[in-house]
């Protein structure tokens, strides 16, 4: 405590000098109500920039001469200078029309005038409520949240985010700029204009009117052909502007293109096992997991190929030996947007039940382990010199991690499967989890492993047996795929 070792004297003095009850303001964000110091009221209210400054995290700095104040927040500078009604922004002036005044060693700003101007700075919504001596800071009152800019292949893609659909035009204009008009659209400007990725856009420009706002983006060159259309989960507006000029280096080269080849429509069904390979046997009706696998597989591909925006490619369609390298194979010749592996679940406990959805990832428990070591089972005999010391953790398959680009797109189908199988399936859930499957990590695209149920369970392998399970499964992954398909497909 510095204080007590000044003398008597000099605290008697820091007291006498220290403000009586000066006014407040209250500043309202979403983390509460606070305080602060103001002065004056109504149309005259001023606050204390540097007590605004502690709320909104900036950088406040007085020039040596004491007569200018530099502001910075988020990314913009403020210039006020002493007894002016003048505030620069971003080398832009504005009139504030009341002079910036020092009270008790403060800098205080006109609130009814800078609010608005402070506002263009800001990501959140900044409003001054007078009568209320209030100042709103309001995250969560825009519509128009975010912009992303993307590189592919063959051009840009634009994402605007809006959480619900908002009716919106977009033009062209002279000088290579695409713009979108948003008829009661309020946009978050901070945020809209940081997205600026200077490599395909040269500029972005966001204005908020009164009863609409504009996002306008201008282009690095004149460019050919856009489609648009929106898209849910999150909800946004998705502009994909074609031009095989954009040219991007080779590090994003392996990126996915925009435009037809996008579309999510060629379907790889796996029924895992076959020929030769078994898989697991029920343990009461000696139940094949082989044959389950593909009555399931063609059940689900019948309802995919009566969908015409589909095609279903089966990596086995009869009882037939199949390696795990030849359905890979199959799968990525096919250039398949999806790969779907049936299966189902084995244990030596009996009591062992429910229905599980794998992705493929480094495997992080005994449980995953043990059922990727149950379906790789044929890789090992497809590949006879893999060290018996390397397949206990499976490190071999996991080598070549190929997949690991479609991770989250793997995991989040992995979440709709599970999703859409609780609704149907009246057995015990058990989750999603991740596993380094072969067959998932060589396949060049989002994947998962689907275990129906446990063949091992005698419950389980009666429901296996009965024809409307194996429906309700075949269904439950017919709209996962759907699912997916609404929420990925690039146009
Ligand atoms: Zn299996």
């Amino acid at each position: 405590m510095k204080i007590l070792a000044l003398p008597l004297v000099a605290i008697l003095l820091l007291i006498s000098l220290s403000p009586v009850a000066a006014d407040e303001i209250k500043v309202k964000t979403s983390g509460g109500t606070q305080k602060i110091g103001s002065e004056g009221s109504g149309d005259l209210a001023y606050y204390s920039l540097s007590a605004l400054n502690e709320i909104m995290g900036g950088r406040l700095g007085w020039n040596r001469a004491g007569y200018s104040v530099q502001f910075d927040l988020n990314g913009n500078r403020f210039g006020f200078v002493v007894g002016s009604p003048y505030v620069n922004l971003n080398d832009t002036v504005y009139n504030i029309i009341l002079p910036a005044r020092v009270l008790r060693g403060e800098l205080f700003i006109p609130a009814g005038t800078f609010t608005p101007i402070l506002n263009l700075a800001c990501p959140e919504n900044v409003t001054w409520d007078g009568g209320g001596a209030t100042l709103r800071i309001d995250s969560e009152w825009y519509n128009v949240t975010d912009v992303t800019i993307a590189a592919k292949q063959n051009g840009v893609l634009i994402e605007i985010f809006m959480p619900s659909p908002l009716k919106f035009e977009i033009y062209e204009s002279e000088g290579n700029w695409l713009n979108i008009d948003f008829p009661g659209g309020r946009i978050n400007r901070g945020k809209i204009l940081s997205a600026i990725n200077t490599r395909h856009v040269r500029k972005i420009n966001a204005f908020q009117f009164d009863s609409s706002a504009q996002v306008s983006f201008r282009l690095r060159r004149n460019y050919k052909k856009f489609h648009h259309s929106y898209k849910t989960d999150p909800g946004r507006l998705q502009i994909a502007i074609e031009d095989a000029r954009f040219n991007p280096d080779s590090a994003i080269s392996n990126l996915n293109r925009i435009g037809p080849d996008e579309k999510i429509d060629v379907i790889v069904i796996d029924a895992g096992h076959g020929g030769k390979d078994y898989g697991a046997i029920g343990r009461h009706k000696k139940t094949r997991e082989k044959d389950i696998n593909l009555e399931i597989a063609k059940n689900l591909a019948k309802m995919i190929r009566k969908d015409k925006q589909f095609k279903v490619i089966m990596t086995r369609s009869k009882d037939k030996y199949v390696s795990l390298d030849d359905r890979a194979r199959i799968a990525n010749e096919a250039k398949a947007d999806l790969f779907i592996s049936i299966h189902c679940n084995s244990s030596p406990k009996q009591s062992a039940n429910g229905f599980q959805v794998f992705y493929l990832a480094p495997a992080k428990n005994d449980a995953a382990r043990a059922a990727a070591q149950l379906e790789n089972a044929p890789f090992l005999l497809d590949n006879a010199a893999v060290d018996k010391q390397e397949e206990g953790d499976l490190a071999f398959i996991l080598n070549d991690m190929i997949q690991t680009e479609f991770i989250t797109e793997s995991a989040d189908l992995a979440y709709m499967a599970d999703i859409e199988m609780r609704k149907r399936l009246k057995i015990r859930p058990r989750g999603v989890d991740h596993a380094g499957f072969f067959v998932l990590n060589s396949v060049y695209m989002p994947s998962i492993l689907v275990e129906a149920a446990f063949i091992s369970n005698k419950n389980e392998e009666k429901k296996l047996r009965d024809k409307k399970y194996r429906k309700k499964v075949a269904e439950s992954i017919y709209e996962t795929v759907k699912r997916f398909k609404a929420k990925y497909e690039r146009i």
